[in-house]
Protein backbone atom coordinates (compact mmCIF):
# COMPACT_ATOMS: atom_id res chain seq x y z
CA UNK A 1 0.00 0.00 0.00
CA UNK A 2 1.20 3.38 -0.92
CA UNK A 3 2.38 5.77 2.05
CA UNK A 4 0.65 9.35 2.76
CA UNK A 5 4.16 11.06 3.17
CA UNK A 6 6.80 12.32 0.85
CA UNK A 7 9.79 14.49 0.62
CA UNK A 8 10.60 17.41 -1.24
CA UNK A 9 12.96 20.50 -1.86
CA UNK A 10 12.76 23.89 -3.58
CA UNK A 11 16.75 23.93 -5.00
CA UNK A 12 18.67 26.62 -5.35
CA UNK A 13 17.35 27.57 -8.83
CA UNK A 14 14.04 28.61 -8.16
CA UNK A 15 14.62 29.79 -4.55
CA UNK A 16 17.10 32.36 -6.04
CA UNK A 17 14.56 33.91 -8.40
CA UNK A 18 11.91 33.67 -6.36
CA UNK A 19 9.81 31.14 -7.21
CA UNK A 20 9.93 29.66 -3.43
CA UNK A 21 5.95 31.09 -2.86
CA UNK A 22 4.83 30.24 -6.47
CA UNK A 23 5.90 26.30 -5.94
CA UNK A 24 4.43 26.36 -2.45
CA UNK A 25 0.98 27.61 -3.86
CA UNK A 26 1.01 24.57 -6.75
CA UNK A 27 1.84 22.14 -4.02
CA UNK A 28 -1.14 23.51 -1.35
CA UNK A 29 -3.23 23.51 -4.83
CA UNK A 30 -2.69 20.38 -5.83
CA UNK A 31 -3.94 18.59 -2.53
CA UNK A 32 -0.75 18.33 -0.29
CA UNK A 33 -0.11 19.67 3.49
CA UNK A 34 2.90 20.97 4.30
CA UNK A 35 3.90 18.82 7.86
CA UNK A 36 7.77 20.44 8.18
CA UNK A 37 9.34 23.41 6.50
CA UNK A 38 12.52 25.63 6.87
CA UNK A 39 15.40 27.56 4.95
CA UNK A 40 18.72 26.44 4.59
CA UNK A 41 21.78 25.76 2.66
CA UNK A 42 23.58 22.10 2.35
CA UNK A 43 27.69 21.55 2.65
CA UNK A 44 28.48 20.31 -0.49
CA UNK A 45 29.41 17.16 1.80
CA UNK A 46 25.76 17.10 2.86
CA UNK A 47 24.72 17.49 -0.74
CA UNK A 48 27.07 14.28 -1.43
CA UNK A 49 25.24 12.56 1.73
CA UNK A 50 21.80 13.08 0.25
CA UNK A 51 22.16 12.27 -3.32
CA UNK A 52 25.04 9.89 -2.31
CA UNK A 53 23.18 6.79 -4.51
CA UNK A 54 24.45 8.98 -7.52
CA UNK A 55 27.84 8.86 -6.47
CA UNK A 56 29.45 6.78 -9.85
CA UNK A 57 27.13 9.18 -11.95
CA UNK A 58 28.88 11.53 -14.11
CA UNK A 59 27.19 14.52 -13.01
CA UNK A 60 27.49 13.88 -9.16
CA UNK A 61 30.44 16.37 -8.93
CA UNK A 62 28.32 19.20 -10.52
CA UNK A 63 25.53 18.38 -8.66
CA UNK A 64 26.73 18.39 -5.06
CA UNK A 65 28.16 22.27 -6.31
CA UNK A 66 24.94 23.00 -7.42
CA UNK A 67 22.55 21.72 -4.49
CA UNK A 68 25.38 23.78 -2.43
CA UNK A 69 25.65 27.11 -4.35
CA UNK A 70 22.22 28.42 -2.00
CA UNK A 71 19.16 28.47 0.17
CA UNK A 72 17.13 25.18 -0.23
CA UNK A 73 13.50 24.85 1.07
CA UNK A 74 12.92 21.24 1.98
CA UNK A 75 9.59 20.06 2.99
CA UNK A 76 7.63 17.14 4.04
CA UNK A 77 4.46 16.33 2.55
CA UNK A 78 1.20 14.85 3.69
CA UNK A 79 -1.59 13.62 0.98
CA UNK A 80 -2.85 9.91 -0.01
CA UNK A 81 -0.59 8.22 -2.55
CA UNK A 82 2.01 11.27 -1.91
CA UNK A 83 5.41 9.92 -3.53
CA UNK A 84 3.55 9.37 -7.19
CA UNK A 85 1.25 12.04 -7.36
CA UNK A 86 4.31 13.96 -6.25
CA UNK A 87 6.13 12.89 -9.33
CA UNK A 88 3.34 13.69 -11.44
CA UNK A 89 3.41 17.60 -9.92
CA UNK A 90 7.02 17.96 -10.47
CA UNK A 91 7.44 16.57 -13.95
CA UNK A 92 9.93 14.80 -15.53
CA UNK A 93 13.97 15.53 -14.37
CA UNK A 94 14.36 16.92 -17.90
CA UNK A 95 12.58 20.58 -17.90
CA UNK A 96 12.52 19.64 -22.10
CA UNK A 97 10.47 16.53 -21.19
CA UNK A 98 8.41 17.74 -18.62
CA UNK A 99 4.53 17.92 -19.01
CA UNK A 100 3.04 21.39 -19.61
CA UNK A 101 1.74 22.66 -16.20
CA UNK A 102 4.31 20.84 -13.82
CA UNK A 103 6.68 22.99 -11.73
CA UNK A 104 9.65 21.53 -13.86
CA UNK A 105 8.11 22.68 -16.88
CA UNK A 106 7.18 25.76 -15.34
CA UNK A 107 10.64 27.19 -13.36
CA UNK A 108 13.41 24.21 -14.28
CA UNK A 109 15.97 25.82 -16.29
CA UNK A 110 18.03 22.66 -16.92
CA UNK A 111 17.89 19.03 -16.03
CA UNK A 112 20.49 19.91 -13.62
CA UNK A 113 19.05 23.12 -12.06
CA UNK A 114 15.70 21.74 -12.14
CA UNK A 115 13.77 23.90 -9.80
CA UNK A 116 12.53 20.65 -7.43
CA UNK A 117 13.28 17.41 -5.80
CA UNK A 118 10.84 14.60 -5.40
CA UNK A 119 11.37 11.65 -3.34
CA UNK A 120 11.00 8.26 -5.56
CA UNK A 121 9.69 5.42 -2.83
CA UNK A 122 8.00 5.87 0.46
CA UNK A 123 10.83 4.49 2.08
CA UNK A 124 13.37 7.31 0.35
CA UNK A 125 10.68 9.96 1.27
CA UNK A 126 11.13 8.57 5.59
CA UNK A 127 15.11 8.95 4.92
CA UNK A 128 15.19 11.67 3.36
CA UNK A 129 12.78 13.67 5.76
CA UNK A 130 14.67 12.40 9.11
CA UNK A 131 17.80 13.67 7.32
CA UNK A 132 16.31 17.25 7.41
CA UNK A 133 13.68 17.17 10.17
CA UNK A 134 14.68 14.12 12.27
CA UNK A 135 13.68 14.69 15.95
CA UNK A 136 11.14 17.88 14.90
CA UNK A 137 7.44 18.62 15.42
CA UNK A 138 5.29 17.84 12.21
CA UNK A 139 1.89 19.62 11.95
P1 LIG B 1 15.35 14.38 -7.78
O1 LIG B 1 15.96 13.13 -7.14
O2 LIG B 1 16.16 15.63 -7.52
O3 LIG B 1 13.90 14.53 -7.46
P2 LIG B 1 14.94 12.95 -10.20
O4 LIG B 1 14.52 11.81 -9.31
O5 LIG B 1 13.96 13.42 -11.22
O6 LIG B 1 15.38 14.20 -9.36
P3 LIG B 1 17.52 11.71 -10.42
O7 LIG B 1 17.84 10.74 -11.50
O8 LIG B 1 17.27 11.21 -9.04
O9 LIG B 1 16.27 12.59 -10.94
O10 LIG B 1 18.69 12.79 -10.39
C1 LIG B 1 18.91 13.60 -9.25
C2 LIG B 1 19.27 15.00 -9.70
O11 LIG B 1 20.54 14.97 -10.36
C3 LIG B 1 18.33 15.60 -10.76
O12 LIG B 1 17.17 16.15 -10.22
C4 LIG B 1 19.22 16.65 -11.39
O13 LIG B 1 19.32 17.80 -10.55
C5 LIG B 1 20.55 15.93 -11.41
N1 LIG B 1 20.74 15.19 -12.69
C6 LIG B 1 20.11 14.04 -13.07
N2 LIG B 1 20.50 13.64 -14.28
C7 LIG B 1 21.42 14.57 -14.69
C8 LIG B 1 22.21 14.75 -15.87
N3 LIG B 1 22.16 13.86 -16.88
N4 LIG B 1 23.03 15.82 -15.94
C9 LIG B 1 23.10 16.71 -14.91
N5 LIG B 1 22.40 16.60 -13.76
C10 LIG B 1 21.57 15.56 -13.66
MG1 LIG C 1 15.72 11.12 -7.69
Amino acid sequence: MSGNKTFTMIKPDAVADGHTGAIIKMIEEAGFKVVAMKKTQLTSEQAGQFYAVHKERPFYADLCRYMSSGAIVPMILEKSNAVADFRTLIGATDPAKADEGTVRKLYAKSIEANAIHGSDSDENAAIEGSFFFAGTEQY
